[in-house]
């Protein structure tokens, strides 16, 4: 109890990062206390409980996250983009709540067939035919194009990359387990998963078997046993060669699609499996089945969270595919036409992860003028050392650990832009929640000191006009200034320059 406030219980919440009184208001009843702390704790929605929970990790403040990466056959399109940017968000409000991250992320190069339910040809292969060049080099491409991507977008790298083809032993080891445990059968294309062996297959997607059954009419391998059985492993095709294919204990061939992901997280995040994320097409199959065969083999709780990303859509609410053949990349949509590639990670945040975007070009035009007027705003802060406000840090808090909800966190940046903070003050709260928002503000900050010599002598000129109020002579050099392309504005914190 501090002195002087009788009957009042008063301590400080310590929430990572940071110690900090309880708000002011309210007063600091342990109740008040109590409530504020739930405000802030970080909640996010689970699939697998279809319920916003709050987040516990395994261990105290690490977090082991795995999110399944691309298939690299092809460029990645900002559909695929779009969920890979909510999973940096995500990783970046772990981060901001103190947590220490452990991210792995994988790169399917083998085994993702063209068809879902394990039939027609492998991606990478037939990307390789429609090259002219290796299974290989078609992979080496398009990560490199894709890790081009991610920087474009100022997505954090992950802490592991794992390819497919680097863990061919750990997936034949984890379906010698399930095979040990009666899990698996054989047919005359490989070794299949027996779904009705694994209790509750449909856990995460809430679906009914039947509805399973349904839809998998159009299935054409009457030697699986039960529809959604999938494929562990596959053989090569008798007599022809595959560019990529390996020794097994069941013949050569190479893995199926699922088992990459299950032998790869339990390798790298063994005993941290917290949460493992993907787009929202994931849910009925490919994390369904990654759930089955891991838990089948573990006998242990494969991941405490499931969180998934809505679709980007194309007008008319069909989703952006590659299949589809309708899929527009970062290239095409928006760095070609010269438009920053941060637009798109600018509209990303205006939407919340859990609803499905629209593209449109109307759409992106209107975020680019969104972010170009928010870089304008930036530019426009005077002053160099504040502090960061503790009052706003909470209210982004509060919108950030509320599932994610960045268009909530993007109102409270614009609150903090327009409050009686200072200038100075009002910098430092928004580059700290840059450290969330990812768009670059410091950098855009620091160009507009980067204004050329002969702009900064007359700048300097027209300071000491104004310090003399000379103000026929100060307008003078604003205009010389204009005319060389730049703008200045007299704020409280002095003069801003920018360029027109
Ligand atoms: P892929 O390269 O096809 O394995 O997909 C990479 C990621 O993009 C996965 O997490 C998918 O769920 C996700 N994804 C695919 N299409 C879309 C879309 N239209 N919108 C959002 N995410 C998508
Ligand atoms: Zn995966």
């Amino acid at each position: 109890m501090r002195k002087g406030e009788k009957g009042r219980i008063s301590f400080y919440i310590t929430d990572g990062f940071s110690r900090r009184p309880p708000p002011k208001g309210g007063g600091n009843t342990l109740w008040s206390v109590f409530a504020h702390y739930l405000k802030i704790m970080l909640k996010i929605y689970n699939t697998l409980t279809r319920q916003i929970e709050e987040f516990k990790p395994i261990k105290d403040k690490k977090v082991g996250l795995y999110t399944c990466g691309p298939t690299v056959y092809d460029y990645a399109h900002i559909g695929n983009l779009r969920t890979y940017i909510f999973e940096d968000i995500l990783k970046r409000v772990l981060k901001y709540n103190g947590y220490k991250v452990k991210h792995v992320m994988n790169i399917t190069d083998v085994g993702h067939l063209t068809g879902d339910r394990d039939m027609g040809e492998d991606k990478l292969e037939k990307g390789a035919r429609r090259e002219g060049k290796t299974a290989w080099e078609i992979a080496d491409f398009y990560i490199k194009a894709f890790k081009k991507d991610l920087a474009a977008l100022n997505i954090l790298e992950p802490d592991i990359w794992c390819k497919a083809t680097d863990n061919i032993k750990e997936q034949i080891n984890l379906i010698k387990k399930l095979e040990a445990k009666d899990y698996t059968y054989k047919t005359s294309d490989g070794i299949y998963f027996d779904t009705s062996k694994f209790k509750d297959y449909t856990k995460l997607s809430h679906q009914k078997l039947e509805e399973l059954q349904e839809g998998a009419r159009v299935e054409k391998n009457p030697e699986k046993r039960n529809p959604a059985d999938f494929a562990l492993w596959k053989f090569s095709p008798k007599g022809s060669k595959r560019q990529m294919e390996w020794q097994s204990p069941w013949g050569i061939g190479f893995p199926g699609w699922h088992i990459e992901c299950s032998a790869m997280s339990l390798k790298y995040l063994g005993d941290q499996l917290d949460i493992h994320c993907g787009g929202a097409d994931h849910v009925a199959l490919h994390h369904t089945n990654e759930i089955a065969q891991s838990e089948a083999a573990t006998g242990k709780k494969f991941f405490n969270y499931w969180l998934h990303g809505a679709f980007l859509n194309i007008s008319g609410g069909k989703k952006m595919a590659k299949s589809e053949e309708n899929f527009l990349t970062l290239d095409n949509a928006l760095i070609k036409k010269e438009i920053n590639p941060l637009v798109y990670r600018f509209a990303a945040l205006m939407t919340h992860y859990r609803k499905p975007m629209e593209y449109s070009k109307e759409g992106i035009e209107a975020a680019k003028n969104g972010l170009e007027h928010l870089y304008n705003q930036v530019r426009s802060l005077g002053g160099k050392k504040g502090q960061v406000s503790k009052q706003f840090k909470n209210k982004f808090l509060e919108a950030i650990n509320d599932d994610l909800n960045m268009p909530r966190a993007m109102a409270v940046f614009q609150q903090v832009l327009k409050s009686d903070l200072t200038d100075a003050d009002k910098l430092a709260t928004i580059l700290d929640f840059d450290k969330v928002l990812g768009l670059n503000l410091a950098k855009v900050k620091k160009e507009k000191q980067k204004i050329p010599k002969q702009i900064q002598i007359l700048v300097n000129e027209r300071e000491a006009a104004r310090e003399n109020k000379n103000w026929a002579k100060s307008d003078k050099l604003r205009n010389e200034i204009n005319k060389l392309g730049y703008l200045v504005e007299d704020t409280s914190e002095g003069q801003v320059v920018k360029k027109k």
